[in-house]
């Protein structure tokens, strides 16, 4: 196996999203989330101050117990210490259960509560977001980011408690001798001096790490998802290249930005020896001097540990609230419109929605500027069969995308009216419950048949399961497999074929009912045969539906109620068959080549 060759020159731009200073504010949103549960949280707050009282008072009378042992000896003195030591601790264990318990609890809650409300801003989303940013933008923000904020408040209340708790030590030390209580404030001062600038640059370096994995491309997960294709490709070497590429180029960059942190991480503990054996030293001073006694000096020795912790409890408070506040800012991104515009929609409602649409003057280009659309004009009459055809790449998928409202128009960009009315005046509800688009590849979900179909309508019976499974011809296949309707169908319905995922998607559409539904190349996966078939179901249905079909293959449409024959994006001319047929002398080529090649291919 090839050994890992770190780049030491490796190089990382900083980004503007790197620099920016991330304020307390951005925790404001999340105040809300805690307050819900500040009954539960308050009792956890409570029962954390027992355990820290039992935390303060334990050490303190094993002090004690080791001053008994060394200062005139009696046995009870040391036993009734030792009885006090153990009914504390015994005390404290239920306290301990109840605040895990509590602790879990309220995480989930709050856990629950923001993934929830993470969820619904992601479906809210424009499509076009998701275009231009790769899933882990969205998945990294729903699981680690979430995380991290649901926990903030208990583990501040936890990091609190430990800094009080090592405050009584470290009082109790002044106590026992002036000069070791001094030198437990200094020893403080220097950890948290050394600690600080360690955790600042822990932070500058976990965030570079997660801004780097999220901006770079996704070649090992594109590795799993494109298998079949790069085996196909004999392509693994080629792959495996990139990944390879990027496991060094992140794996230099861990490297080089963990750098400082590793010489300060054990500068600190250099230092840290030195004081250690300075606090050594001091103690037998003091005590050859006759201003400390040895038990004095065995309980300091006891606590010293605490009091480095004390250190380390001050910074991480500080660390860990950046981390969170990182989380927080991350979060809030999510919720920012500019940076992630939200779909919009107007408030009318229409009852009975008839079928008819109009595009007007529509200009339409997707984030990189090239128009793919232009002035496109032409009606949909209700209840008709219309389709869109033309070369790959002229517009047809983006005018389907425009039309069920999955892509929206920018201001001065034309109008799209369904019966008459704006669409961007219409509701949510009218324009999704009457417009269903059924595309090409259609996502199919790693669940059973019965659920896949009832996305599109929860209720549905088994009956009318049924029918649209016989009108799609895929009853027969269905309750051929063991768990019939139950049976799931893994990731992206991958157990499925092409044209048995098409017809499953066709159900989940006719299940649906919409006035209006649009084909985007929904059959192209299918044979002659059931292509006909489902034409056959298109056209009944086109008594009281508006059917609008995108075809690659002009034989099926032939016989629809107007033709649009799309070219560079513009609407090049329309009418029925015969009418292209005679005036369009692109559409008669199109025509002719595919009947050419149907001869061809019948031999
Ligand atoms: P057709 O359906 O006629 O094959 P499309 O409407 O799918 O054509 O695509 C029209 C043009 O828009 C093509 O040049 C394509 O590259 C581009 N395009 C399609 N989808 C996107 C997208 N999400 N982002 C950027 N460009 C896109």
């Amino acid at each position: 196996m090839k050994r890992l060759k770190l780049d030491r020159k490796v190089k990382y731009t900083y980004t503007e999203e790197d620099k920016k200073k991330i304020k307390s504010k951005e925790m404001k949103p999340y105040i809300k989330y805690f307050k819900r549960y500040s009954g539960l949280l308050a009792l956890c707050a409570f029962l954390m101050i027992i355990q820290l009282i039992v935390g303060l008072i334990v050490p303190i009378i094993t002090g004690r117990f080791i001053a008994s042992l060394t200062e005139n000896f009696d046995a009870n003195v040391s036993l009734t210490h030792i009885y006090y030591i153990l009914g504390f601790s015994l005390l404290v264990k239920p306290v301990n259960y109840l605040v895990d318990t509590i602790w879990t609890k309220c995480a989930a809650y709050v856990r629950y509560d923001l993934n929830t409300t993470v969820v619904n801003r992601i479906n809210e989303i424009k499509i076009l977001c998701f275009d231009n940013n790769k899933t882990s933008k969205f998945t990294s923000r729903m699981f680690t980011d979430v995380n991290k904020v649901s926990i903030f408040p208990l583990n501040i209340m936890n990091y609190i408690m430990g800094i009080i708790s090592k405050l009584g030590f470290i009082s109790y030390t002044f106590s026992l001798s002036l000069e070791i209580g001094l030198y437990m404030i200094g020893y403080i001062v220097i950890s948290i001096v050394i600690d600080f600038a360690r955790y600042n640059m822990r932070l500058r370096h976990h965030r570079v790490l997660r801004n780097y994995s999220e901006k770079e491309d996704n070649i090992q997960y594109e590795n799993i998802h494109g298998m079949r294709d790069i085996r196909a490709l004999n392509s693994t070497e080629n792959v495996k290249e990139k990944i390879d590429k990027k496991f060094v180029y992140a794996a230099s960059l861990n490297y080089k930005y963990s750098e400082k942190n590793r010489i300060f991480s054990h500068s600190n503990s250099l230092i840290k020896t030195i004081v250690y054996f300075f606090f050594l030293y001091v103690s037998i001073r003091l005590i050859v001097l006759g201003r400390l006694d040895i038990a004095a000096f065995i309980i300091a020795y006891n606590y010293h540990g605490s009091v480095s912790g004390f250190a380390s409890n001050i910074i991480s408070i500080k660390a860990y609230y950046s981390e969170v506040l990182l989380c927080a800012s991350r979060l809030n991104e999510l919720f920012d419109d500019s940076k992630f515009p939200s779909e919009t929609f107007g408030d009318t409602t229409l009852t009975e929605v008839k079928g008819k649409i109009q595009f007007k003057n529509v200009n339409f280009k997707y984030t990189n500027n090239v128009p793919v659309l232009e002035d496109v004009d032409f009606t949909i009459h209700p209840n008709t069969i219309v389709s869109f055809v033309g070369k790959s790449g002229s517009g047809k998928s983006t005018i389907a995308l425009l039309l069920s409202k999955l892509y929206f128009l920018e201001e001065n960009s034309g109008d799209i009216f369904l019966d008459d009315k704006n669409i961007n005046s219409l509701t949510k509800e009218t324009i999704r419950n009457n417009i269903c688009l059924v595309s090409q590849s259609p996502y199919i979900f790693d669940m059973t048949i019965a659920e896949n179909l009832k996305l599109a309508k929860p209720d549905a019976s088994q009956e009318e399961m049924d029918d649209v499974l016989k009108k799609t011809e895929l009853y027969d296949f269905v309750y051929s497999c063991p768990d019939k309707l139950d049976t799931r169908l893994g990731e992206n319905g991958i157990k499925l074929s092409g044209g048995q995922k098409q017809r499953l998607a066709i159900s989940r559409a006719l299940l649906k009912d919409a006035k209006i539904i649009v084909f985007d190349e929904a059959t192209s996966a299918l044979d002659n045969e059931n292509q006909a078939k489902i034409k056959d179901v298109m056209k009944r249905m086109a008594s009281n539906h508006t059917i609008v079909m995108i075809a690659h293959r002009l034989s099926t449409v032939v016989d629809s109620d107007n033709i649009i024959y799309i070219q560079d994006g513009r609407v090049h001319a329309q009418g029925t068959h015969t009418q292209l047929m005679k005036d369009c002398k692109e559409y008669r080529d199109l025509y002719k080549q595919e009947e050419k090649n149907a001869k061809i291919e019948q031999g």
